[in-house]
């Protein structure tokens, strides 16, 4: 098959958080079957380069539009990790994807329209004929519409369009008239049955585009399918029982995500001989956050700061582990002003402790050696569609403590309950959203890392369990098998 994925964001190049890992790693699971797999992503400026091989201009004048003006572009071409890249180029006076950034601009609803339009305007001139158009969230949701309202129509054909939606939290909502920039006239699409959002009648939302005219949707994990369609999911769950979803849980790239080979580490190890490869690591990561040598647990949290991962909780989780004589390493970056200070005004606080530290920006190189240090890492998310940390966390000997909600049901297990079977067990839950819950639970893990031989037997269970794409790519490849192949279109 022939599948091309359109979307902002790809690990490790253009990465903001898990989007970014899903597309790599189904691109790069499906690739390994034997399909041809192509991406599509906007030529941000803050791409890493340096990852990039034979990046050159495969298309050299591609003409879109933005509203009535013909806009050029270009299509370059690159290979990143083996993967088949096309960079697309809006030569823009705004300079869209110029902004030394991937989301965050006031007009990111009218960059991703733009480059919605663009994508289907260039697969259409260039006569490629795809057998799956892979969409993912908001930002690409808008290709489904476009496709069947003005390209099929143009005469373009696809065998299929999938949506994944990977988080419901934003839906890219919007005035018609940002849509009737790329061709639709947005007046038209102001329809229930269209694209109309169902709380804010007058705005158009993109993901419900997506929803609407995808041929397959899916999500990111069984428990994220449940809650996006129960009553409190959101205000599009009565769509989406009507057009049925499907919640395949995401995996990881486990060659990427690889203790004992990975190159951003100094130190590998596997299941075998983690406990000397947790100690060097962590001599490693204390060196290089200034922190001093301790025999505690080292619990980590390495994610966004925004309030979906409840940065409230991974701070009383910081203060808990202090007070209880652990160590504590925080990575993340908050694109909300007001968290951003907060967590610099704390880490201004406890800069003479020596036991906690703070990296409050993004660093890839930092985080792998977070997780080969950690002893425990902690997801106390309010929701959270799939999470990739807690697998990735699972595969480097850091034993997950996380929230009891969406996709960290389905991967974490709990140690004491009596419902789950032995070999399942891998990490620590809690329910409620509470500092108190938390702190208990961290009390819960503190005990049984004291024991040396079931935190031994713990950890390397967590390390052998399979988080890999494997299970995950056949559901998807049955998915894109059922539009690619005409005989089956007519049987569904
Ligand atoms: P989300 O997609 O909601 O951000 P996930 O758990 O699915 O959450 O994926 C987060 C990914 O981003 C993980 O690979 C995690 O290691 C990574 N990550 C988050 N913050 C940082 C950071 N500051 N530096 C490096 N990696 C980060």
């Amino acid at each position: 098959m022939y599948i091309v994925h359109i979307a902002s964001e790809l690990a490790p190049i253009a990465k903001v958080g898990g989007l970014a890992d899903v597309v790599y790693g189904l691109a790069k699971a499906t690739a390994a079957e034997g399909h041809q797999v192509e991406i599509i992503l906007p030529k941000y400026d803050s791409i890493r380069y340096p990852l990039l091989q034979n990046l050159q201009p495969h298309f050299r004048d591609l003409w879109s539009f933005d509203g009535p003006y013909p806009c050029h572009n270009t299509v370059w071409s690159a290979k990143s990790d083996g993967l088949n890249l096309l960079l697309l180029e809006p030569h823009h006076t705004n300079y869209l994807f110029g902004r030394g950034r991937i989301y965050g601009c006031n007009d990111d609803v009218d960059r991703f329209i733009y480059f919605s339009r663009a994508c289907l305007e260039y697969l259409f001139k260039s006569g490629k004929k795809p057998d799956i158009i892979h969409l993912h969230d908001w930002p690409t949701a808008l290709i489904a519409p476009l496709y069947k309202e003005m390209y099929i129509p143009l005469g373009f054909s696809a065998g299929g369009i999938v949506l994944t939606i990977h988080n419901m939290e934003h839906q890219g909502k919007c005035a018609p008239a940002n849509i009737s920039r790329a061709g639709l006239r947005g007046e038209e699409y102001l329809a229930a049955e269209k694209m109309q959002d169902p709380s804010h009648p007058l705005l158009i939302n993109l993901l419900k585009g997506g929803i609407v005219y995808s041929d397959a949707l899916t999500t990111v994990s069984p428990t994220y399918e449940k809650e996006v369609l129960s009553e409190g999911g959101s205000s599009l769950a009565p769509l989406l029982k009507k057009q049925k979803i499907k919640g395949i849980l995401n995996g990881i790239d486990s060659n990427y995500w690889n203790s004992s080979s990975d190159p951003l580490l100094s130190y590998h190890f596997g299941s075998e001989n983690f406990f000397r490869g947790k100690a060097v690591n962590k001599t490693e990561l204390r060196k290089r956050l200034g922190m001093k040598e301790s025999a505690g647990p080292l619990v980590a949290a390495i994610a966004r700061l925004v309030p979906q991962k409840a940065p409230e909780l991974i701070e009383s989780a910081l203060l808990h582990t202090l007070e209880k004589e652990g160590q504590f390493v925080l990575i993340g970056t908050s694109p909300i002003p007001e968290i951003d200070k907060h967590f610099r005004a704390l880490q201004k606080q406890l800069s003479r402790n020596k036991n906690a530290a703070f990296f409050l920006e993004y660093d890839e190189a930092l985080s792998h050696l977070a997780f080969a240090a950690a002893d425990m890492v902690v997801i106390p998310s309010h929701f959270e569609p799939c999470g990739l940390t807690q697998m990735i966390a699972l595969r480097y000997g850091a034993v997950p403590i996380a929230r009891a909600t969406g996709g960290l049901l389905d991967t974490v297990f709990d140690v004491d309950d009596p419902k789950v079977s032995q070999e399942k067990k891998n990490g620590f839950l809690f329910e409620a959203p509470t500092a108190e819950e938390l702190s208990k639970t961290l009390d819960r893990a503190f005990a049984y890392f004291k024991n040396q031989g079931k935190w031994e037997l713990l950890v390397a269970q967590g390390m052998k369990q399979d988080y890999s794409w494997a299970k995950s790519t056949s559901a998807y490849i049955d998915i894109y098998k059922k539009f690619s192949n005409p005989k089956m279109v007519l049987a569904i």
